[in-house]
């Protein structure tokens, strides 16, 4: 069987320093707030180029407290709208939510899968505030078109970079590009912690000290709460953890470009559409492939004749947030890209850690399909 992502494989890989960075957590009796968190907030900002990064427990809450912040600094309210794209993982609209901010759904180009630059303007009103830009597998969704707009109309630019750590914008790493950005270290992630975590980056002050008091109950003076606060913190294990993993994420994601370059050179199927503009992205580093996600009108047919061959994938994401039983008042809206890419997209094996006949097998059987 080859798995779509081995994550027992990968930690094995960074062994014996994640067993050595566990025994210094042990040794050092802090279990939150202390030195690991710290000096990987240190080393992330400097990784992303950010002046300022704070852990947090996961990348829902990243995404959550920036615009929480954004509210106690007076620059959002409640209905305020934020452009997101509609095809996102869920995470990202419900941090909008969650604010009773009002997510304001956008289509992505069906080619890139992120948010389409040209149907961004005509989403835009008085109520527009941010736009909250994903990018999405771990494919860099910035462009200039993007940047023009946020100048015109005075918006915010709220990256979620979940998917996409390591990822390039021209000389710039994504994360560092907006006002500030939410991570994610879900195991699965392109650097993973052992159990969940998160973080935020930014160049504001004053948006980093909010950010940081929010995320430790309100408090940036123990028992004084200037805001009212939640307990998101990340945790001195995990940190210790992804300190480890940090200093291979880039030759992590170099092995997931080539494994890309494998497939979008030797998978050939006449109904298998490859993911576009990869070569181009694999030489400016804008892609990260946190996914390597196909699309095929016989989506089903082909995820159950690669189970039957051995080859485990997976879809991200089988529905689309508008059709979400917990936004039940969009579930008559209709977004057709979105619609489309839900119901045609598989993503197939992709790790730093799948091996080189692994991946040869996996294009032998697709292309037989
Ligand atoms: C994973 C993910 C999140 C949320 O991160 P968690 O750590 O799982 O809370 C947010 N946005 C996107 C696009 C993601 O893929």
């Amino acid at each position: 069987m080859i798995k779509f992502l081995d994550l027992k494989g990968i930690n094995d890989s960074f062994e014996p320093e994640l067993t050595n960075a566990v025994k210094r957590v042990l040794d050092s009796g802090y279990y939150l707030l202390g030195n690991e968190v710290k000096t990987f907030e240190e080393e992330y900002a400097n990784y992303i180029g950010a002046k300022y990064c704070i852990g947090v427990a996961n990348g829902l809450d990243a995404l959550r407290v920036i615009l929480k912040a954004y509210i106690e600094m007076g620059q959002m309210e409640e209905g305020d709208e934020i452009i997101v794209p509609a095809n996102t993982y869920i995470a990202s609209i419900l941090a909008i939510t969650d604010n009773r901010l009002v997510p304001v759904l956008v289509e992505p180009d069906i080619n890139t899968y992120n948010i389409a630059p040209s149907l961004i303007e005509e989403k835009i009103t008085n109520c527009t505030k941010a736009i909250m830009l994903v990018h999405l597998y771990g494919q860099n969704a910035m462009q200039p078109e993007i940047q023009s707009l946020l100048e015109k109309y005075n918006l915010k630019l709220i990256e979620d970079n979940a998917q996409a750590a390591g990822c390039f914008y021209g000389k710039q790493r994504t994360g560092s590009i907006g006002d500030a950005a939410g991570h994610s270290f879900y195991p699965g992630k392109n650097i993973g912690a052992l159990g969940d975590g998160g973080a935020i980056t930014t160049n504001d002050k004053k948006l980093e000290s909010i950010i940081r008091a929010l995320a430790n109950y309100g408090s940036s003076k123990k028992y004084v709460n200037d805001y009212k606060g939640l307990n998101s913190r990340l945790d001195e294990i995990q940190a210790a953890m992804l300190r480890v993993k940090l200093k291979r994420l880039d030759r992590d994601n170099q092995r997931r470009r080539e494994i890309a370059q494998y497939y979008c050179e030797n998978i050939i199927h006449p109904d298998i559409i490859l993911p576009q503009s990869n070569m181009q992205n694999i030489e400016t580093l804008a892609h990260v492939w946190h996914l390597y996600v196909i699309r095929t009108l016989q989506r089903d047919q082909f995820q159950k004749y690669l189970a039957d061959n051995d080859v485990q994938t997976l879809i991200h994401y089988p529905i689309p947030p508008h059709k979400q039983n917990c936004y039940k008042k969009w579930n008559n809206l209709s977004y057709e890209i979105t619609e489309q890419i839900h119901n045609e997209v598989l993503s197939l094996p992709m790790s730093p850690v799948l091996s080189e006949e692994d991946v040869c097998k996996v294009v032998e059987i697709v292309n037989k399909f």
